[in-house]
């Protein structure tokens, strides 16, 4: 039986077995990388809390978590562009190798914003990991150093994803039936 969620779903374009093993790979490079670093995993709220959840457990080394919540989309499917700082850091952070952790790399304003603001505040070294990326519509000269799968263009829920704030807890990516947005 589907989910009342899961009805509003055209197609799955990353199964959560996908998810999951792309992951573990994911952790094993990003602990070989910082096992002795002391990173600090920064997510970007609110899409990135199930890939964080997942990708801290991968990664077995000493470090610690941190979010930061923005907003562009505005109940919008396309990006306005503007990015503004919702909930801010709660903790200092001077000198730490920060790991970004975002849902998805779109545009680019998002991470292009929050890279700069970082190393602002400090960080040592920003590094990237986002679960998808979906170069097509790319305006910003950024690319991820760790990435999940790379998605065509379309608007894509699920897995942390959310459409008006719903989908977020579908397990796996997928794009909505047209009639979604049209009886919105
Ligand atoms: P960017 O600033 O790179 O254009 O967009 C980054 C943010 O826009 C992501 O963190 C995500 O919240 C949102 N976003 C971009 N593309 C999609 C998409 O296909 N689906 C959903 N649900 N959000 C998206
Ligand atoms: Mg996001």
């Amino acid at each position: 039986m589907k989910s009342e969620m899961e009805q509003d779903i055209l197609k799955v374009l990353v199964t959560e077995e996908e998810i999951q093993r792309r992951i573990a790979e994911l952790g094993a490079e990003l602990y070989d990388q910082f096992h002795d670093k002391n990173p600090l995993f920064l997510g970007v709220l609110k899409g990135s809390f199930v890939f964080m959840a997942d990708l801290v457990r991968a990664c077995q080394v000493k470090s610690d978590v941190e979010f930061i919540a923005v907003s562009s989309y505005q109940n919008a499917t396309v990006s306005s562009g503007r990015v503004q700082i919702t909930h801010d850091l709660q903790q200092d952070i001077t000198g730490r190798n920060v790991v970004i952790v975002e849902d998805i790399l779109d545009s680019g304003n998002t991470l292009a914003f929050l890279k700069d603001y970082f190393l602002t505040k400090g960080a040592a070294s920003i590094t990237i990991a986002t679960l998808l990326d979906k170069p097509a519509r790319r305006t910003k000269a950024i690319t991820a150093d760790y990435v999940g799968f790379v998605v065509p263009d379309e608007f894509v829920v699920g897995y942390g994803l959310d459409y008006c704030q719903r989908y977020r807890n579908v397990p796996y990516i997928g794009v909505l039936k047209p009639e979604v947005y049209a009886n919105h």
